[in-house]
């Protein structure tokens, strides 16, 4: 069993899509970044790339590629799985938790997890997202920016 950690922060900024765990978010604000900024799925796929052993995803999407501009970053959670697999490894769970101060996570949890298991090639039983606000403390708590934190579980 190999255990991995990720996390990420996006800042968040008018005139961009909200895409949290592979769902678009209707929000006044979206998070910045060179891919879809979903600050989830990429800290879900640095987890897993870690239990492995294995490079960042900054190391495989560079965002110094223009070709990965706007990218999904469902393809990158596939790529993380294939690189994992190919190694023998297989994705037992995830547990993550996204920390916002807005807007409301709670009500797109399940469609997150329908989108993430089928990127992951999991059950959805096996994802869990919890969401926290900041309690209005520091950037995240003043609606800056959205991180997300992720563990997970590789066998083999
Ligand atoms: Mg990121």
């Amino acid at each position: 069993m190999r255990i991995g950690t990720g996390y990420d922060i996006h800042r968040l900024v008018e005139d961009r899509r909200l895409v949290l765990g592979g769902v678009e978010i209707p929000y006044h604000k979206g998070l910045l970044g060179h891919s879809d900024a979903d600050v989830l799925s990429h800290a879900i796929a640095d987890a897993i790339l870690g239990a492995a052993g294995l490079h960042d995803i900054g190391h495989f999407f560079p965002d110094t590629d223009p070709k990965l501009e706007g990218i999904d970053s469902q393809i990158i959670l596939r790529k993380a799985i294939a690189e994992v697999s190919h190694l023998g490894y297989k994705l037992q769970n995830i547990d993550s938790t996204l920390i916002a101060q807005e807007p409301k996570i709670g009500p797109h949890i399940n469609s997150m997890k329908r989108v993430l298991s089928n990127s992951l090639g999991v059950t959805e039983d096996s994802i869990g997202i919890k969401a926290t606000t900041n309690e209005g403390v520091g950037d995240i708590g003043k609606g800056l920016a959205i991180a997300a934190q992720a563990a997970c579980l590789l066998v083999n």
